[in-house]
């Protein structure tokens, strides 16, 4: 019996034309192929060819067609003329728009700089915003690292010259044993999934550590459900148990850590704990053959890890031996900390059994000669295939840092880092900490400030202070109470403008960055201080500029609004100044482009920049004549050169394209990208591609590619000295002291060896009042506050009730559908709960920036994000509780400054819903400059 077959067209043409350029839906930076149909985007799929994706694209990145066609989308220059935080705004033109805004900032530029402070959120342009602050003069700038994972960033510089995150990758090709430590899944999203699908099919195993079990915790083999801020005494009990088995890499530890450097043992000397150097500097190692201290990197030294040096009745010991004598202490024995992190003795005994086995039983050597920076010729790359990564998780906390150089030192031990089957560095990392600038904060008036406002320390002598001592950043950054805030601290700059402490400010200016909400600790203070006024009637904070592209919640509490474009409207690079996309194979970069034209009157903020910047008279936004210097951002990417011949992208460089790294510039630059797909990728040479921080192959490519301008080997750093540095001033010594109520804080926390202590929190909240841990994380959907309005993704999370683990349900008597009060030491919120079983038992949590105030995002004032929707924010103050001498330490990590989001204590009660259940506290709605969205959203494109 013949059937008749139904006719269904499986390949329709979904387009007329396709254009390539970078995803943003999450910091990925995936390549994408928008397909255009009449002018109009009709769908967005993976590129198969780009170096991140390979052609995967997720479910964010296909709604970004909503993204782009979301109702809340700003359509032109606003201006306040209600009270702040009303949200009432008249349109005004971009002419009108740019000139209010010279017109408050051209006399504070010409008296006093420092009046501008300066912010930008998640975006990916920060060598460019940097740039404009430092030739506005402003010592004030930062973008969201400090609230996001400093500790990440600057514990992996300051350890080995790198960090996880973007910048390294595990060997997903040849690594048998992945661990992760508190990774929420918004990041890294598709290249970690395709890592994990590469180690899936081959059979290695994924231990994932996390309170929570979701997403890459959902699918590990085996899953630790650690107690909140306890993964730095989790680790260093890893460290215990492998140096008291001997499971270590001595061989690696003596040639390429300081494992070996000598530190001074004179406990008279002013340098007492610092490293021996010789005359030029060089740190000094005892060498093997010879027993004599020699520089650790003289050809055919061979640094002996157990060598001591004794001179004057003194004996000095390398970095390893303090290692071990405070490793192996009982202190650090599992039976010591297993109640303490939850897990037991016998489990942290067996994971670091198993780490040893794979690292040392399962090495294996590829056949490819190397050359070291010594000189030393090696016939062989030796593989140790384990491999970690981490995130805010572990970042987040007071103790962030020291965690954070707990993992890189048990990393390093296990002789795992640049080599294959462990972790490695993407281009243009490695780089040393000295390679990278020092904060700079001298102001001129009328002037660009001395130099690039970020950077890192090497002691007091690099703090950002006023000849008086003061904080010389709005933020604190880089002073007594923080020192080594390398990405400032953005979390505390309205609070301290509000109280004028350090001083006061003039204008606040910020980018993509929800601080009336979701972005802020204590929120409703927040807005209290965004809308307070002086005696005379007049705002605290005079004036506040933001630019975003959405009704977000803090666009009601500014004065002038700029209205950015969606990311396919625009101009943009993913460059090697800032956050780039390389492969540890590979040096990467990639353009956005205005793949469609916006239907509204906004402008890409980086182009309001060059415009602003140039009616400032900004010296590196002007020509000679004073005319606009760059046109737009696009002009910008392909024109400005950061060093003579070096750029922000690397690609199709000099006069005919035919250049990388360096190269004069090329006026053709964007479109070779766009023909090229958006992207431009130079792998690295065979020889160069492990162990590049001590490969002479390696260093060679990086200075013809333009990433240095000299080979620059070095070791990695068991120990930071520059901590000892602030210690040794904590104790006395040098011209430049603390203040005598920080002494005795930077003295304990700022240990050269990684050490663990309590959360600041825990000290603060007593435990039998506040028993349990409260977290936060973005779920994988959603990257930014932006996927909340996306009328798909709101699909996925449309609201986010508060997790429970079974045994505080239980004992609680929570059934499903019921509410909660939770009180913590600052606030308190009614939300709905639910029960999750995969849960650390004394931990709680929810999606991030699920909630949203009524009347923002052009959403439904009775959408579930509106009413149901909540944040934990509320329960988080920038602020700890006054200490026994009336003074309050920032919730921050001492070191860093980092944001401790994750220090949270809090209890839990029972409680009737509220009235119409709407999660408690409920804001009075905002009025939105863009006022609600349609009920449904459809359109076709094309006919
Ligand atoms: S992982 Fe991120 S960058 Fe990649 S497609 Fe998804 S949202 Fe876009």
């Amino acid at each position: 019996m013949a059937y008749s077959q139904p006719s269904v067209d499986l390949s329709p043409q979904v387009s007329d034309e396709i254009r390539k350029t970078t995803c943003y839906m999450c910091a990925c930076r995936c390549g994408i192929n928008v397909h255009m149909k009449e002018g109009k985007v009709a769908y967005i799929e993976g590129n198969r060819d780009h170096p991140v994706n390979r052609g995967v694209l997720c479910a964010k990145g296909s709604a970004g067609i909503m993204q782009v066609n979301a109702p809340s989308r700003l359509r032109a220059p606003l201006k306040r003329v209600g009270p702040r935080g009303s949200g009432e705004f008249e349109e005004i033109s971009w002419d009108e728009a740019l000139e209010l805004a010279v017109s408050w900032l051209k006399p504070i530029r010409d008296d006093a700089p420092e009046k501008l402070a300066f912010f930008t959120g998640r975006d990916q342009s920060q060598s460019f915003t940097s740039f404009w602050a430092q030739g506005f003069g402003t010592p004030n700038y930062a973008a969201h690292g400090g609230f996001c994972s400093v500790n990440m960033a600057a514990a992996g510089i300051y350890t080995m010259g790198g960090a996880f995150w973007e910048f390294g990758q595990p060997d997903w090709d040849r690594s048998k044993l992945f661990m992760i430590f508190g990774v929420a899944e918004d990041h890294d999203s598709n290249p970690i999934k395709i890592g994990l699908g590469k180690l899936k099919k081959r059979g290695a195993k994924v231990i994932g550590v996390n309170p929570i079990r979701s997403g890459y915790n959902a699918i590990a083999d085996e899953w630790v459900g650690i107690t909140p801020g306890t993964d730095g005494l989790f680790i260093l009990a890893l460290v215990h148990c492998l140096m008291k088995a001997g499971q270590i890499d001595l061989d690696y530890l003596s040639r390429f850590t300081n494992a070996p450097v000598l530190i001074n043992g004179d406990p008279k000397s002013p340098e007492f704990g610092l490293l021996l150097r010789d005359g030029d500097g060089k740190m000094l190692v005892m060498d093997r053959a010879t027993a004599k201290p020699m520089a650790f990197d003289a050809p055919g030294v061979k640094p002996d890890l157990a060598g001591s040096l004794r001179k004057a009745g003194i004996t000095h010991r390398p970095v390893f031996q303090h290692m071990a004598e405070r490793y192996l202490s009982d202190e650090y024995a599992p039976e010591a900390v297993a109640d303490r992190v939850g897990i037991s003795a016998e489990r942290i005994r067996h994971i670091a059994g198993e780490l040893a086995r794979v690292a040392f039983d399962e090495a294996f050597e590829i056949d490819q000669p190397w050359t070291d920076f010594r000189g030393e010729r090696h016939e062989k790359m030796v593989g140790r295939p384990v491999s970690f990564h981490s995130m805010r998780g572990i970042s987040a906390h007071s103790n962030g840092f020291q965690t954070c150089r707990a993992l890189h030192v048990l990393q390093i031990i296990l002789g795992s880092v640049e080599v294959p089957g462990g972790f490695r560095f993407k281009p243009p990392y490695p780089k040393p900490v000295e390679a990278h600038p020092k904060p700079h904060s001298k102001v001129t008036p009328g002037a660009p400030l001395d130099g690039p406002h970020l950077g890192f320390v090497h002691g007091p002598e690099d703090l950002v202070l006023k000849p008086d001592g003061s904080p010389a950043r709005i933020d604190k950054a880089f002073t007594w109470e923080n020192p080594m805030s390398s990405h400032g601290l953005m979390h505390m700059v309205i609070s301290n403008a509000h109280a004028g402490d350090p001083y006061k400010i003039d204008t606040l200016f910020m980018y993509m960055a929800n601080m009336s909400w979701n972005s802020s600790m204590n929120t409703g203070g927040v807005m209290e201080m965004l809308t307070d006024t002086d005696e005379n009637g007049d705002y605290v904070i005079p004036h506040i500029i933001y630019s975003d592209a959405y009704s977000s919640e803090m666009v009601a509490y500014a004065d002038l609004i700029f209205p950015d474009t969606t990311y396919l409207e625009r101009h943009d690079c993913i460059s090697l100044l800032d956050r780039p996309i390389c492969e540890a194979d590979a040096a990467a970069d990639a353009i956005r482009w205005p793949v469609v034209e916006p239907d509204r009157d906004v402008r890409g903020f980086q182009s309001v920049l060059c415009d602003l910047g140039a009616r400032l008279g900004l010296p590196n936004f002007i020509n000679e004549d004073g005319s606009q210097k760059w046109a737009d951002y696009g002009h910008y990417i392909v024109n400005h050169e950061r060093k003579p011949g070096i750029g922000p992208l690397a690609g199709f460089r000099g006069p005919e394209g035919d250049k990388v790294g360096r190269g004069e510039v090329n006026p053709d630059q964007m479109n070779r990208y766009i023909e090229n797909g958006g992207f431009f990728v130079e792998h690295i040479p065979e020889e160069a591609s492990f162990y590049k921080p001590w490969n002479k192959a390696y260093q060679d490519w990086a200075v013809k590619m333009g990433i240095y301008d000299s080979p620059q080997p070095y070791l990695f750093n068991l120990y930071v000295e520059p901590m000892r540095k602030f210690q040794l001033a904590a104790e006395g010594h040098g011209d430049r002291q603390p203040p005598e109520h920080l002494r005795e804080r930077i003295r304990a926390t700022m240990d050269p060896l990684p050490i663990w202590y309590p959360p600041l929190e825990d000290g603060f909240a007593d435990p039998e009042e506040y028993p349990i841990h409260a977290l936060t994380q973005r779920p994988m959907a959603m990257y930014h506050s932006w996927g909340t309005q996306n009328a798909w993704l709101r699909q996925l999370h449309g609201r986010n009730p508060l997790y429970l683990p079974t045994k505080i349900w239980e004992e609680k008597g929570f059934s499903d559908g019921d509410w909660a009060e939770v009180t913590s030491m600052h606030g308190q919120i009614t939300v709905p709960v639910a029960l999750m079983a995969a849960l650390n038992e004394n931990t709680v949590w929810t999606w991030n920036a699920i909630g949203k105030r009524k009347g923002a995002w052009a959403l439904d004032e009775g959408a579930p994000e509106a009413t149901r929707g909540f944040l934990l924010n509320h329960l988080i103050h920038e602020l700890l509780p006054a200490r026994g001498d009336g003074m309050r330490w920032a919730n921050s990590d001492p070191i860093t400054g980092q944001a401790a989001w994750f220090d949270l204590r809090v209890k839990i009660e029972k409680v009737p819903a509220p009235v119409d259940a709407a999660a408690q506290p409920a804001f009075p709605p905002i009025k939105s400059p863009v006022g609600q969205g349609p009920g449904k959203l459809a359109w076709k494109v094309g006919k």
